[in-house]
């Protein structure tokens, strides 16, 4: 996982209070007021009914739209979804890489544009093929950290594939790469002598590798068009298009009815007392 800001407080680099790190992080919060879109208006979601053989469910249902609050969440679920199911289909036993590349504070703001982000994430993927063996993966990029919204904290996710037979960096344990080579590229990509900080893992079970699908695929309403889209690298497997099939009975939902927020809530509110659980893929 990314420790975000653990390491501002790392003995040496700690500084007094009122120092430059204090006004690192008064440019920061500034960075990701102005990145960030000013109207978030959430639309009115809503949600479907939908019936197969075995009764109705509802399901969540409105703009769809990255920067909205309430149906961001089902996108990241949709696109969390998407990423798992690619990566079933060809891993072939091969655990799932999880790479996460932060930038040290000093240099963050030069990546407010959008254009410069790309530019070095494009560099990592690179240095990913030609060096550590990189045969598929996707890249999201995340502009905040897990903990504080309100700082900018661009940092790059890569969850990958491996070539069988590269890079097994002095160890028996497949994936592991060579992490002071990672440190050393990253710091020439980003241009700073300082040091930079990498995390590298593996996940080879569908418990753990779904987990890390829905974090990387995680949306940022308000950050969208610094974001962009879930990015595929290599040559990522087609997937047939989804349709949603109840997996009980197999038969194709049929939308029965549309509902307010408020009817959507209160169906879950009813569904969820007899049992109902929605599980629609
Ligand atoms: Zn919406
Ligand atoms: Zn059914």
């Amino acid at each position: 996982m990314v420790t975000p800001r653990t390491h501002r407080f790392r003995g040496r680099r700690r500084k007094p209070q009122g120092s430059t790190l204090d006004l690192f992080e008064a440019v920061e919060d500034s960075i990701i007021l102005n990145i960030r879109q000013t109207s978030l208006s959430a639309c009115a979601a809503k949600g479907l009914k939908v019936g197969c053989l075995c009764g109705f469910r509802v399901v969540r249902s409105g703009c769809m739209k990255k920067d909205c609050p309430v149906c961001g969440q089902e996108v990241t679920k949709r696109r969390a979804r998407r990423i798992f199911d690619r990566f079933e289909k060809v891993r072939n036993g091969r655990p799932v890489l999880y790479t996460v590349l932060t930038v040290p504070p000093k240099v963050r703001s030069r990546f407010v544009v959008r254009s410069e982000w790309r530019k070095v994430v494009k560099a990592v993927i690179k240095v990913f093929k030609s060096e550590f063996g990189f045969d598929f993966g996707v890249e999201c990029s995340h502009p905040i950290s897990e903990t504080n919204e309100y700082v900018f904290h661009p940092h790059i996710n890569l969850l990958w594939l491996q070539k069988a037979g590269v890079d097994r960096h002095k160890s028996e344990i497949p994936g592991s790469i060579d992490l002071d080579k990672l440190r050393a590229r990253w710091a020439q990509i980003l241009g700073t002598a300082g040091p930079v900080d990498v995390n590298h893992q593996f996940a080879a079970t569908e418990k753990k590798i779904r987990h890390r699908c829905r974090y990387i695929a995680r949306v940022f309403p308000g950050l969208s068009s610094w974001v962009g889209s879930v990015r595929w690298y290599g040559k990522p497997p087609v997937l047939p298009p989804e349709i949603r099939k109840c997996p009980k009975c197999g038969q194709v939902f049929m939308v029965i009815d549309f509902l307010t927020e408020h009817e959507f809530l209160e169906e879950r509110a009813i569904a969820a007392g007899v049992g109902w659980r929605d599980k629609i893929r």
